[in-house]
């Protein structure tokens, strides 16, 4: 009963909100408070919208959709999303088959909201060098996980800037200080990267995680990478998988093994445990971490991931 109240009491309570921000609407319109004056922007999840933070900062009013901690590929958008989106100048996605692979979320999120490609969404991927999931070459079977290369992170702050300032030329200038300043910390982060690995020996140079996300980063850093399933919208650590990865191991000196924050740790446990080699740390892949917590930014994530997967594998 009482609990019965307190929902109808919110009930009220919203809808009293609701009238209220019509009338705020109404009334203050020619009024130039500094949030109306703000661009409304949408990222599809916590990379993203971090990055795009780091180049609107105050000057533009951001969602970011999927939580951190949580999977990119596979969502349910809330209500509150569907309102973001159909109310937003710029929308911003990962493209290659992230949110547009598994059940295409974000593809009938944008449908519903009538919004239209390169004009309200973009790809923030766009001219990223594309690599396919293994045997593949085709439109849709793309790997997404672009944002692993600081390379690709730095196109992905190009595009992102590029379209706030198109959106709102007023603050064109800001937006290209914060992306100069924001490029050079990332492109400091990405070489010290590069010479981070290159002293490992090239027996224990393996990154293993429980998806296959690491193409990108394997491409930039020059170390090979392996995995349980390949990606995470296919069945996540079947035991013909599992079988696979711990045959690979068993011919192999990898003294560590990594286990994202965002997916389900159990496979990795297994083959941690049939493999006799210790999961060394969790490392983030598909989001940041939760705020407050280290890797909670893109640029803490990916040193964070840096340091981890050298130290791991310098053992
Ligand atoms: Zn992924």
């Amino acid at each position: 009963m009482v609990k019965k109240m307190r929902k109808y009491l919110s009930y009220v309570a919203f809808t009293a909100f609701i009238v209220l921000a019509f009338a705020g609407c109404s009334s203050t319109k020619n009024s130039t408070s500094e949030k109306s004056d703000k661009i409304k922007v949408v990222a599809t999840n916590s990379i993203i919208a971090d990055i795009t933070k780091n180049i609107g900062k105050n000057r533009i009013e951001l969602h970011s959709i999927v939580p951190a901690g949580r999977d990119p590929h596979e969502y349910e958008p809330l209500p509150e999303d569907t309102k973001k989106v159909s109310e937003a100048d710029a929308i911003f996605y990962n493209g290659l088959n992230l949110e547009t692979g598994g059940n295409a979320w974000f593809e009938k999120l944008v449908k519903n909201a009538g919004k239209k490609a390169n004009k309200d969404y973009f790809a923030v991927s766009d001219g990223v060098k594309k690599i396919y999931l293994e045997g593949a070459s085709e439109k849709g079977k793309e790997d997404p996980h672009a944002w692993l290369d600081l390379k690709n992170g730095v196109i992905y702050a190009r595009n992102i800037e590029k379209q706030l300032a198109a959106k709102d030329p007023k603050n064109k200038k800001f937006y290209k200080k914060n992306l100069n300043a924001y490029v050079k910390k990332l492109n400091g982060l990405h070489s010290k990267a590069k010479r981070e690995f290159e002293n490992i020996p090239a027996a224990k140079k393996m990154i293993v995680t429980s998806e296959g996300c690491f193409k990108y980063f394997s491409r930039a850093y020059n170390v090979p990478s392996a995995y349980i399933w390949e990606i995470n919208t296919e069945q996540e650590g079947t035991p013909d998988q599992l079988k696979k990865l711990v045959q690979k191991l068993k011919n192999s000196e990898v003294p560590a093994l990594f286990v994202e924050s965002s997916v389900d740790s159990r496979p990795m446990k297994t083959i941690s445990k049939e493999t006799g080699i210790p999961i060394y740390s969790e490392i983030f892949t598909d989001s940041v971490a939760k705020k407050g917590q280290t890797g909670d930014s893109y640029y803490s994530m990916m040193k964070w991931n840096l340091e981890k997967i050298a130290a791991g594998l310098s053992q």
